[in-house]
């Protein structure tokens, strides 16, 4: 390995959503030479939604990828380096931190860590050969698409109702697909939902197939009960069954929330391991916004750079 390479690093981040990249181009414009572990989807959530309106500079709105392609050129041009590999172990024990990838391992006095969450599919034929053409994972994203037409969405927590009363916003009717008679959601956001003249209930239900051939057209149902089969016509899926947090790479060596978010300090990106920071979704199952995470990124790359300068590791 060159000398360079067994350089312990000032920086590194994993992940390569909108807070990886917002904490790379600020630490590379502080200078601290970031490198950046992309993992196996380099961009993100983002990379599999199209166009993205809500971003606050894009007044005509930027398609998904394209925007993540930006911010990782803007940081680059500040000296961020992008590795498209995935991060296999993280020896948080001692510092400077160990970063095993692949059969090298990397030495750095800080780590930004911002894996984010993957979405859960139901795991259905058509599923994913139409994400993106009507099924989708989130409904601020992709809600406004579907305008006047009738949509489901497949899930009996609060993100499902949460998910079918903002699609009302757009939708001529939602329907939403639960596979049991009991609801996880909350009381409130449950009793939204069945006010809500719009939405409409399917219990017992299960969706064992999406058909279209551009776009989705109908959903194969099946009755957990019966088992008789049927079908729906739709012009979207949304499916809110969760989200898994990409922590599980740490082996629990930061706290998290009993669904595997890390936890930080209140209000900041810095954990409970000095020298450790985490920003974006894998901290956070509340906004779950591209601009929330890049204002998280934000906030651990600053943190990241006074905590280095005070620990004279700076450069
Ligand atoms: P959740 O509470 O775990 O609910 C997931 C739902 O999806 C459950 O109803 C589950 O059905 C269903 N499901 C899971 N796998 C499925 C599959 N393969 N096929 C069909 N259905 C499936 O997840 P969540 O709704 O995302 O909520 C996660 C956390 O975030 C919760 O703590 C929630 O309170 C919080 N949250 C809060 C807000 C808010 O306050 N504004 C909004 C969203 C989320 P079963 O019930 O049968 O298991």
């Amino acid at each position: 390995m060159s000398q360079e390479k067994n350089k312990t690093k000032s920086v590194v981040i994993i992940g390569s959503g909108p807070a990886a990249l917002t904490a790379a181009l600020y630490t590379a414009r502080a200078n601290l030479a970031p490198v950046v572990y992309e993992g196996d989807l380099p961009g993100g959530q983002l990379t599999t939604t199209t166009e993205v309106e809500n971003f606050p500079g894009f007044p005509e709105g930027i398609q998904g990828p394209e925007l993540m392609e930006k911010i990782r050129k803007q940081a680059e041009r500040f000296g961020a380096t992008f590795i498209p590999k995935m991060v296999e172990i993280c020896d948080l024990k001692a510092r400077p931190f160990q970063i095993k990838v692949g059969s090298e391992t990397h030495l750095s006095h800080s780590v930004i860590i911002s894996t984010g969450a993957s979405p859960k599919y139901i795991g259905i034929p058509g599923e994913k050969t139409l994400l993106g053409k009507g099924v989708s994972t989130c409904a601020t994203c992709d809600g406004f698409f579907f305008k006047g037409e009738d949509i489901a969405v497949v899930g009996g927590g609060d993100s499902a109702m949460e998910e079918a009363t903002f699609l009302t916003k757009f939708a001529n009717k939602v329907t939403i697909i639960h596979r049991r008679e009991e609801f996880r959601a909350s009381k409130i956001m449950l009793e939204r939902a069945q006010k809500n003249p719009k939405i409409e209930f399917l219990m017992n239900t299960t969706v064992t197939e999406v058909l279209g051939t551009d776009q989705v057209q109908t959903l194969k149902l099946q009755n957990t009960k019966t088992k008789e089969m049927s079908e729906l016509a739709v012009g979207a899926l949304f499916v809110a069954i969760g989200h898994t947090p990409n922590s599980s790479f740490l082996n629990q060596q930061l706290p998290t929330d009993a669904n595997g978010y890390l936890l930080t300090q209140p209000g900041r990106a810095a954990t409970e391991i000095e020298g450790v920071f985490a920003c974006g979704d894998v901290t956070d199952h509340f906004y779950r916004q591209a601009i929330t995470a890049a204002g998280m990124g934000c906030m651990a790359a600053i943190e990241c750079e006074r905590w280095l300068e005070a620990s004279d590791h700076h450069g």
